[in-house]
């Protein structure tokens, strides 16, 4: 294959999980139909039976346009026969099948990447036609190919999980699930075209510790297979095909990076408390039991946000009783002394499962999420409430329910989690009776409402990865508006100080746990709110504890005072910046480039 390769070529997107690697690019097609394929190399041996499963796609698609073909005529459609039969030309076309049979036997590659060069060719030609009846059968070509590639990848799924070398994942998108599947032994960095740093994509990259960019909006157009790539998931940059200056000058940052990160060692076991002795308890957001020891090992309190959708996600039935349980005890027992907060199904939104077939929807955003969805489907929030009750029995555990909008939802939930506790009880299964209740505040009608809210329960965790995508009204997941999702909104901290007032009026803990929480540069505001607790990735916690120990309660309070006299989110950001960089000189230099 000859590429074009561009040295020093430069994209910016957004920062999803910080670090620096270096390495080869892995592009990945997960194709409009869900598909999803990889480039990989295969053996001489390999050839023939490459060729063999191509082929056999091609005529399993002859098949099912014949069959489709009938259909139509028995209907009596014969008019739209035509368009069949053209897609039947199409699957003889030489220069669509030899081209692919050539390429699988001389570049001994896989056929569906083969088929997709083959592609790439043909839509280029297609491309130069200057009539529109002939331009117009390119997308009966790409027609023909997605059923190609539909049985091929139909017979051999390439997964993500299949990889072997160390590679930089580069795609489209990439689904909570598909980071899930994702190990660090092979996967070292990812890239992708679309997502926020608030999507959770990016939530899961940070988890598992994978340098990321999101959003980079065309990062799938400008790389190819091999490539070499830098990516700076701390600023969003990624450097295509490096020169040897850039490499140098990047090896020595990644360097620094991680002598850095070593320092901060030094605050695992320092609790975090302000000079003037202010304690805020700094706890962790897990979504798989595999980040426990991550967790314990960057001096985490507990857990404030377990996000217990990924038990969900990549499985065809749903996790039994038992399964959640064991899960559960894992988590709380290697946690014990200190506490969990479980946090039922938030599933929906830009998480999805295939096994609860969801239904699609115009704004998943809006839609049947999280609490709603439970309410609906109560023997599926009533499996999960058994485990976690029954889980309470083996350390300190909090139940937190998600994205509750009024009073209605908190009552109806804490009437079915009291019909499971009568239902242990009757059996005699030990639980914690007293277990502790909580509720995210993500909905500006549950802030309008948090004075009475906060006599249900006995704890609000604040998420503002969604109060502020529904306060500011701004999808956290499209990277065309992530330049208006701003914590530092004024309208965004006035909601946070009404919630901690509501909260703290009626003595109960008042917590964030959305990806705010994690952001050294917010920590002195958020200390002059007078949060009780802050929760985020394990990765950010020795720096939050930095700055929480560096600081006084007293001018934490006084940024707060001025910060809240400004009428725009600049003046506030740029305040803050200067503010930051005057306090902390080295820890912000960066941002002194960053306009
Ligand atoms: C939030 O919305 O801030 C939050 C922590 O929950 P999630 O990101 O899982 O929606
Ligand atoms: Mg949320």
């Amino acid at each position: 294959m000859e590429y074009k390769k561009k040295e020093d070529f430069c994209i910016k997107g957004v920062g999803g999980s910080p670090g620096i690697v270096i390495g080869k690019a892995q592009p990945i097609d997960r194709g409009k139909a869900d598909m999803f394929f990889t480039y990989r190399l295969i053996d001489e041996v390999e050839v023939s039976l490459e060729e063999e499963r191509f082929k056999s796609a091609v005529k399993e698609s002859k098949d099912q346009c014949l069959s489709v073909k009938k259909n139509i005529i028995r209907q009596n459609a014969k008019d739209v026969v035509y368009i069949i039969d053209a897609h039947l030309m199409i699957l003889d076309d030489k220069m669509l099948i030899e081209e692919t049979l050539n390429k699988i036997k001389e570049e001994k590659i896989n056929a569906e990447w083969a088929l997709e060069i083959t592609l790439q060719k043909l839509r280029s030609v297609f491309k130069e036609i200057d009539d529109e009846y002939l331009s117009e059968r390119r997308s009966d070509i790409d027609y023909v190919a997605k059923r190609i590639l539909r049985n091929l990848v139909g017979k051999r799924h390439d997964s993500i999980s299949g990889l072997k070398e160390k590679v930089i994942v580069v795609a489209h998108d990439l689904s909570p699930g598909d980071t899930a599947q994702m190990s660090k032994e092979t996967i070292i960095g990812f890239v992708t075209d679309i997502g926020g740093k608030t999507s959770h994509t990016a939530i899961m990259a940070r988890a598992l510790e994978i340098p990321a960019v999101v959003g980079s909006e065309r990062i799938t157009q400008e790389v190819n297979i091999g490539d070499q790539l830098i990516v700076d998931g701390t600023t969003g940059i990624v450097i295509i095909n490096p020169s040897k200056a850039i490499l140098n000058e990047y090896l020595e940052k990644k360097r620094i990076y991680e002598s850095l990160e070593k320092e901060l060692f030094k605050y695992r076991d320092l609790p975090a408390q302000t000079i003037d002795g202010y304690r805020i308890k700094v706890v962790a957001n897990i979504e798989l039991v595999e980040e426990i020891p991550s967790v314990l090992e960057h001096g985490a309190e507990g857990i404030g946000l377990y996000r217990t959708e990924f038990l969900y996600l990549n499985r065809k039935e749903l996790p039994s009783e038992e399964e959640h349980f064991k899960t559960y005890k894992r988590v709380i027992e290697q946690l014990h002394p200190c506490s969990t907060t479980i946090r039922t199904l938030d599933i929906g939104g830009d998480k999805f499962s295939s096994n609860l077939q969801l239904a699609k929807e115009m704004n998943p955003a809006l839609g049947l999420r999280a609490i709603r969805f439970c309410l609906k489907e109560v023997d599926i929030f009533k499996t999960q409430l058994k485990a976690i009750l029954r889980a309470s029995s083996f350390g300190k555990v909090k139940v937190m329910f998600p994205m509750i909008s009024g009073v209605s939802e908190i009552l109806q939930t804490k009437e079915i989690l009291e019909e499971v506790k009568f239902e242990l009880k009757a059996k005699g299964i030990p639980f914690d009776p007293d277990i502790e209740i909580g509720i995210m505040i993500e909905i500006p009608s549950a802030v309008t409402m948090a004075d009475i809210l906060a006599k249900e329960v006995d704890f609000f965790s604040i998420g503002t990865n969604d109060l502020i995508q529904y306060s500011l009204a701004i999808d956290r997941v499209n990277e065309h508006v992530g330049y208006l999702y701003e914590p530092l909104h004024p309208a965004v901290l006035r909601v946070i100080k009404h919630v901690v007032e509501c909260g703290h009026n009626e003595g109960i803990r008042v917590g964030m746990c959305g990806e705010m929480a994690g952001e050294p540069i917010y920590i002195p505001i958020l200390l002059g709110l007078h949060l009780d607790e802050l929760s985020m990735n394990a990765l950010s916690v020795l720096g939050v504890k930095e700055i929480v120990c560096a600081v006084t309660l007293k001018e934490s309070k006084e940024l707060l005072d001025n910060i809240m006299e400004f009428t725009t989110a600049s003046e506030i950001r740029s305040f803050v910046k200067n503010e930051m960089i005057k306090r902390f000189p080295i820890l912000f230099a960066g941002l002194k480039e960053i306009e």
